[in-house]
């Protein structure tokens, strides 16, 4: 392929998202190359319209269309008494896709609380949840990040910070090996994690 501009900068871009190495890319642009109108100039249009219309609810962390407001947690007409809150929004779609939390709220914090990674508390929506917790009578929260350090270390902040609220925090249970993140999980793993979770004891009474 001739050395162009344009398309080694899209090439380099596309090879950043999941999945797709330099290989890919290029068969993946030449495949849009050559299907100009059928492929290209919807995408590149619909494109457009995702990028101007959609993004993540900064209470909640789902994704919605700017144009209307967010039903998740703005228009609570399912009255729900469970939020499950996951790290990014990959991990609500595959928790979506295993239907087993068909009666939950989500709640996307956006990350993990790390000291490497420089992530600061207040950039992850935990203020927001404490407050929808408090305000749409929430009985239980169950909490679904990574069993990584981060992700369990993420899980004892929003605990503590739960705990003046009479609402039932509890967190994944078995089946779950270390250093899985939720968006990789198997249905069968998922249904068994959030069957037996475990109930975090001081949140009790
Ligand atoms: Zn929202």
């Amino acid at each position: 392929m001739q050395n162009i501009n344009e398309l080694e900068e899209l090439i380099k871009i596309v090879s950043k998202l999941p999945g797709l190495g330099k290989r890919s890319s290029q068969r993946l642009i030449l495949k849009l190359i050559n299907n100009r109108n059928e492929l290209m100039k919807p995408m590149v249009n619909i494109l457009a319209k995702v990028y101007k219309n959609i993004s993540r609810c900064n209470k909640c962390g789902v994704l919605k269309s700017n144009s209307i407001g967010c039903n998740n947690c703005e228009i609570t007409d399912k009255k729900f008494k469970k939020i499950c809150v996951v790290e990014q929004v990959s991990d609500q779609l595959t928790i979506e896709n295993s239907n087993v939390a068909q009666d939950c709220y989500f709640h996307i914090l956006g990350g993990t609380l790390s000291t490497s990674n420089k992530e600061r508390k207040e950039d992850l929506l935990i203020s927001s949840l404490v407050e929808r917790v408090r305000k749409d009578n929430i009985e239980e929260v169950i909490i679904a990040t990574s069993a990584t350090v981060e992700g369990q270390t993420t899980a004892y902040y929003i605990q503590e910070k739960l705990k003046h609220l009479k609402v039932k925090v509890s967190k994944l249970g078995q089946g779950i090996s270390v250093g899985s993140s939720v968006e990789d999980l198997e249905d069968g793993t998922l249904l068994s994690a959030f069957k037996n979770r475990t109930l975090i004891e001081n949140n009790k009474d």
